[in-house]
């Protein structure tokens, strides 16, 4: 067998209660997905506004595909940028209010393209050691030096930029940490990056269409702006569609459009994922009541379960992991849940550090307040 040293590692994994594998839906995205026939109320989602089924998206999409078609058939440098894609950047760019704005197909390759085209070998990259793997994996792969500070700690950071005494500097943070549901001190980076000239590429995977006002994401929250600030945002979580951007100054966009492998050398998205994303934007915009109910669940949630055995993370924000520690315990709570109907994620190493196995629990615009009180009541009773 050619690949038997594949299947023993795998085996390992399996023995550790670490194996991955995947469950197929048979319905959208939403609270109550239908799994092998079964419908389960799910917390493990990203649609943060349960958008990723609005009737208005999916009209967008429709109306998209039958102006553009199906899909874009080139790179945006060759012939795949349309109309379209260019009016979604000038509107995600006035919406965080910078002066441009780039769309990559992914978040992923967002991240992996802006710190290969900004950082080289002589320049030293400093992240949170709690960053997205994505964000890991865009600094191994641009050569820089990487300096990496513990969780949100400014001391460790600013002792670490007064030692680097050359090269650019590119300070990189999750904004809403996505397996914590905290936040990075946004501010307090800004305020280093003055100081010892450095650039702040924040991705707000978890902020956008969530956070600040009118859902303008994490840099609205704290009420910053900076030309330093490189600004990444996906769009398949709370804007409920598919992709990501970029916002930054003109000459750091252009050098994007120059200099990203990860946008080079791929096909633009479909545009009619643009039509929805336009349509996204709007329900954003105007989703103050969305982002209202969104908050008062986490308040449900948070003091519905204050005196569980397990712990809920310190976290306002939609992401709420439950910590359980062991991984096989955080396995069989997940699958516990399961048999009562309720799918929550267990989030294990390498995706979280050793010892922190987690049940990572999402709440959306779309669940009620009845979907909550359901969870709160299964995880007491497991509890027991
Ligand atoms: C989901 C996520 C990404 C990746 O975005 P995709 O569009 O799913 O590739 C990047 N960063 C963070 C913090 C994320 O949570």
């Amino acid at each position: 067998m050619p690949f038997a040293a594949l299947q023993s590692e795998l085996d390992e994994r399996a023995a550790q209660g670490l194996l991955r594998s995947r469950r197929t839906l048979q319905s959208p995205q939403s609270p109550h997905i239908v799994v092998d026939g079964k419908t389960y109320l799910s917390f493990c989602s990203n649609d943060y506004l349960g958008l990723a089924n609005h009737p208005q998206l999916i009209a967008a999409l429709q109306q998209g595909a039958a102006q553009y078609g199906a899909g874009a058939g080139a790179a945006h440098l060759v012939s795949g940028h349309t109309q379209v894609h260019h009016e979604l950047e000038v509107a995600l760019a006035a919406f965080v209010d910078k002066p441009a704005a780039l769309l990559f197909s992914t978040g992923y390759m967002a991240n992996l393209g802006v710190v290969q085209a900004l950082v080289g070998k002589d320049d030293t990259v400093f992240a949170d050691k709690l960053n997205h793997a994505s964000l890991n994996d865009a600094m191994q792969l641009s050569r820089a030096n990487v300096q990496r500070y513990r969780h949100n700690d400014m001391a460790q950071l600013a002792q670490l930029l007064e030692k680097t005494r050359s090269g650019r500097k590119l300070i990189i943070t999750d904004a809403v940490f996505s397996m914590d549901g905290d936040l990075a001190p946004l501010p307090e980076l800004l305020a280093l990056c003055e100081q010892h000239d450095a650039w702040l590429l924040v991705d707000d995977a978890h902020g956008f269409g969530v956070l600040g006002e009118q859902g303008r994401g994490s840099l609205a929250h704290f009420g910053i702006a900076s030309p330093r600030i490189i600004y990444m945002a996906t769009l398949g979580k709370a804007a409920g569609v598919f992709g990501a951007f970029v916002a930054a100054e003109q000459v750091v966009i252009n050098t994007l459009i120059n200099h990203a492998r990860s946008y080079v050398y791929t096909t633009a998205t479909p545009p009619a994922l643009a039509s929805a994303l336009l349509a996204s934007l709007q329900l954003i915009f105007q989703g103050d009541a969305l982002r209202a109910h969104l908050q008062q669940l986490v308040a449900q949630l948070r003091s519905g379960l204050h005196d569980l055995r397990w712990r809920l993370m310190p976290s306002a924000t939609a992401i709420q992991p439950l910590l359980i520690g062991d991984n096989q315990a955080a396995l069989e709570l997940s699958n516990a849940l399961r048999e009562r109907g309720i799918w929550v994620a267990a989030i294990r190493p390498p995706t979280v550090p050793q010892g922190t196995a987690r049940l990572r629990i999402t709440l959306s615009a779309a669940h009620s307040a009845t979907d909550v009180t359901r969870l709160i009541e299964a995880l007491y009773e497991l509890a027991r």
